[in-house]
Order: C-alpha cells, then sequence, then structure tokens
C-alpha cells in the first residue's frame, strides 16, 4: 500500500549504506567466512571494487550435510572484526530461527536464503530482530509466494526488507538456476521493496556473473550481491562463481559506467 518505492538503510548510525530507487548498491564478499585472513583478504578486495556491504556466511546451508556448514559463532565474530577493520557494513545469512538474537547482535542486515523464504518461523523472528532482512526468493517460489513470505516478516512490525532474485529452478542445466530478470520490473510493479539480483548463485559460474550484474543493473534493479574470493581454487564453498582479478575488475567498472536507469 505503500505510493513510493522504499529505500532501506543498512549499518549503524553514521554509516549507514542506501539500498532503494536511487542508487544501485554493490554488496559483495565471501561465499562462506573460511577464517579470518581470508574473509579480511575478500572484504578488501570487495571494497576496492566499490562495494559499500560486505556479504558472507557464518552459518551455510549445504545440499549436502556433508559439506563444509560454516564456522557459526565463530564466523560471525570474523565479520564484526573485518567491519570494524574496513567500514563495510555486514549481511549475513541466519537458517535457524533460534540462531536469529545472536546473529542479529553481530550482523547489520539478516539474509534469509532460498531454501528458508518459506520457513515461516524463521521469517517472523526475523521481522522481530530489529535488524533489516535480506530475503532471497525460493528457488521455486513465485513471486507472489515470495511477496507473502515478506509480509511475515512486514507482519511482525519489520518493513526494513530487501528482496534478492536469485535465480529459479527451471529445466535448463546450462546454469544452475535461471535468473529470472523479469522479476525485477514485475516486483516493482508491484511492491514498494528495493529488489536486488544475486548473479552467482543463480548461475554457478564466474564467467557469467558480470553480464548477468550488467542485465540486472539495465533492467532497473537496486543492487547486485556476489561472491568473491582471494583463491576460488581452494573455496570451501562454491569456489566456481567466486570472482577475482580480472572479472571483479570488469564488475567494478560495470557498476561505475551504469548509471541507475529508472
Ligand atoms: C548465499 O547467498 O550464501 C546463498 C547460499 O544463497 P542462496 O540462498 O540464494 O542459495
Amino acid at each position: 500500500h505503500h505510493k513510493d518505492r522504499s529505500t532501506v538503510w543498512v549499518g549503524r548510525p553514521g554509516h549507514q549504506v542506501p539500498i532503494g530507487p536511487d542508487t544501485v548498491t554493490f554488496i559483495a564478499g565471501p561465499c562462506a567466512v573460511e577464517s579470518a585472513q581470508q574473509t579480511l583478504e575478500a572484504a578488501q578486495m570487495a571494497k576496492s571494487a566499490g562495494a559499500t556491504i560486505l556479504r558472507g556466511g557464518a552459518y551455510k546451508p549445504r545440499t549436502s550435510p556433508y559439506a563444509f556448514q560454516g564456522l557459526g559463532v565463530a564466523g560471525l565474530e570474523i565479520l564484526a572484526d573485518v567491519r570494524e577493520a574496513t567500514g563495510l557494513p555486514v549481511v549475513t545469512e541466519v537458517v535457524d530461527a533460534r540462531d536469529v538474537t545472536v546473529v542479529a547482535e553481530y550482523a547489520d542486515m539478516l539474509q534469509i536464503g532460498t531454501r528458508n523464504m518459506a520457513n515461516f518461523g524463521l521469517l517472523q523472528a526475523a521481522g522481530e530482530s530489529g535488524k533489516p532482512v535480506l530475503l532471497k526468493r525460493g528457488m521455486t517460489a513465485t513471486i507472489e509466494e515470495w511477496l507473502m513470505a515478506a509480509e511475515y516478516i512486514a507482519q511482525r512490525g519489520n518493513l526494513d526488507i530487501v528482496l534478492c532474485e536469485r535465480g529459479i529452478r527451471t529445466f535448463e542445466p546450462a546454469t544452475r538456476n535461471t535468473l529470472d530478470i523479469s522479476a525485477v520490473p514485475v516486483v516493482q510493479a508491484t511492491s514498494h521493496l528495493p529488489i536486488i539480483v544475486d548473479p552467482s548463485h543463480a548461475a554457478g559460474l564466474k564467467e557469467l556473473v558480470v553480464p548477468l550484474s550488467r542485465a540486472a543493473i539495465a533492467v532497473g534493479a537496486d543492487g547486485v550481491i556476489v561472491d568473491v574470493h582471494p583463491n576460488p581454487e581452494a573455496a570451501l564453498c562454491d569456489g566456481p562463481q567466486a570472482l577475482e582479478g580480472p572479472e571483479l575488475r570488469e564488475l567494478a567498472q560495470a557498476m561505475r559506467l551504469f548509471p541507475k536507469l529508472l
């Protein structure tokens, strides 16, 4: 029922970064927090490329229970230290309603991942956390289901919600998921909430991250969130989609060259 599109502010007073219609926010960082050194290096890479918010998972929802699950609270502590060192506010995923309080103590923004979009207890707990929420689209969710998931957060009094299109499951195996770029204008026609795009988790391949970021900016997204890693070959999670060197420089250039088209 909002007439104007909203801006969500992320970070501590005096250091807040906007996500909304007046800017294209660049969020970058490691898929997973693996160590203090790796997270600091990834954050420095992200910052030099122009990112203004740091991403990084301390709790990793993995398809296999035998894969690296994240460092948990130790990872949150690393993220808080790296925020001190770089000045970048932090967005990090919470996967369990019981962890919302501790994640909110450390993070500037809570991320709800694709696998938890319809975890209503978690959405309600995030709605009571007092922190902005980045709500990823479920990989098999319709746009309406996604917007209704956002209502579970809003209903608890938290309107600081940013939507994130991160690809949906289709019959096409060339990419991990299919980035539904049309979701951006469809959401913007229906909802006042900011919407950003995650080309890294959609494609699963670093070669596609820059072109899909360009597409996101061109279609009017309010930002992009991408994975970077100082040594993708050694990454414990999603190395093939992590940017470094040339691709990161290309993305930095694309972010600077494309003014928001809206
Ligand atoms: C992530 O951003 O770390 C992540 C796991 O993304 P998604 O929930 O979109 O798969």
